[in-house]
């Protein structure tokens, strides 16, 4: 039997023609009329007027702090609960991260601890520069009530909507809340270019900043002209084309990955202790992956032992983010914890989501699941 992977690259037929008419046309550069096609058809799927296709997710971040002017010295509020790439991209150049706690009824940005850690801070004087919102696991965060927060202490936005791809809150698509955004098309992200990313924006000037920066910093002249220092983060047009043929069954994809969410949540209904990740009433997530909570109280085993048990079956399932500022590399940035996602990290599990997942696939992973919860 082959293994069930937690989230593994859908691929659905089209990506095979749409790289090798990509190889044929000879636009086997960081440039082409493919790239051009995805950063449109991205900006469509996010609501946003400009982009640039960057080999990252975490590139997108770099270069969105970079055109904000952040820089050494200046501070970066960031959740803690989420993975490395926002903490990391603070770090880049030369900023430190806050870490905020998250709300336990969305695991995103609290904007009670936000206002909370803002509203210290203006007292001494000493503002965060910029903050970077995550829409976590696919949910976009409170938005209606972080964004005027942000907007009274003049706290510049960078959305991290790289899980969040067709979300929606407060009837906005995801990539579309902050003065700009990161999208991801990692491998184990809904749509994927292997890897690959986008910068998002409505601000034109900004937009054309960050393609410039992507580009080496290399001005429009016929010979190589460098007035600072730039880097190499452009998409590659083959990849561009592996991705526009994702993008296409976005639907599909968010569709069969909610589907896979609500087998879950029908199969575990009836276990005492199991929760699954607060849905908020605001938004339309894109259920990029789906994660449990396990009640140490009722249910007699761990995630990592009920991880471990799956794996024995050759299921993959993962922890959730454990937290940055429980991270050795994070330790020592400044923040403000109220144990929120200490206990998410403790308790939480996410579940094999991949929008490939076979019936037959899925059906296996809950009888393990059931079997796993209720045997020990
Ligand atoms: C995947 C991810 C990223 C980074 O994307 P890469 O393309 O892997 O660099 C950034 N932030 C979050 C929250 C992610 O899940």
């Amino acid at each position: 039997m082959s293994r069930i992977y937690l989230s593994p690259p859908d691929v659905r037929g089209g990506e095979r023609e749409a790289v090798l008419s990509a190889i044929d046309s000879n636009w086997i550069a960081p440039f082409g009329p493919d790239l051009d096609a995805f950063e449109s058809e991205v900006q469509a799927a996010t609501g946003v007027s400009a982009s640039v296709g960057v080999t990252s997710g975490t590139a997108a971040l770099h270069l969105a702090l970079l055109a904000l002017g952040i820089t050494v010295g200046d501070e970066v509020l960031v959740p803690t609960f989420t993975f490395a790439a926002p903490a990391n991209a603070a770090a880049y150049v030369g900023a430190r991260p806050v870490l905020l706690d998250v709300d336990p009824e969305t695991w995103t940005l609290s904007p009670d601890l936000v206002e909370e850690e803002l509203r210290a801070r203006a007292r001494t004087g000493h503002l965060p520069k910029a903050v970077i919102t995550v829409d976590l696991y696919g949910q976009c965060a409170n938005y209606a009530r972080l964004m005027p927060i942000f907007e009274e202490y003049g706290v510049l936005v960078v959305e991290d909507a790289a899980e969040a791809l067709g979300a929606s809150a407060f009837g906005q698509l995801a990539g579309s809340f902050g003065r700009c955004a990161a999208m991801s098309f990692n491998g184990n992200k809904i749509v994927t270019t292997s890897g690959g990313g986008m910068f998002l924006t409505n601000d034109h000037s900004m937009n054309d900043r960050v393609r410039l920066l992507a580009n080496q910093a290399r001005e429009p002249v016929s010979h190589y002209e460098h007035t600072e220092v730039g880097y190499n983060y452009r998409l590659s047009n083959l990849l561009a084309a592996f991705g526009r043929s994702q993008l296409a069954t976005l639907k599909q994809r968010i569709e069969r990955r909610k589907e896979i969410n609500d087998r879950y949540r029908t199969a575990l209904a009836s276990i005492p202790g199991i929760q699954f990740m607060p849905l908020a009433s605001y938004g339309e997530p894109n259920f990029w992956l789906t994660c449990i909570t396990v009640d140490p109280d009722l249910v007699h085993t761990t995630p990592e032992r009920l991880r471990l048990k799956l794996e024995t079956h050759d299921i993959e399932s993962r922890r959730l983010w454990k937290p940055m500022h429980m991270q050795p590399a994070f330790m020592d940035a400044p923040s403000r914890i109220d144990g929120t996602s200490e206990s998410a990290f403790e308790r939480g599990l996410c579940l094999p989501s991949g929008s490939g997942m076979t019936e037959k696939q899925l059906n296996t992973v809950i009888k393990h699941l059931l079997e796993a919860l209720t045997s020990d």
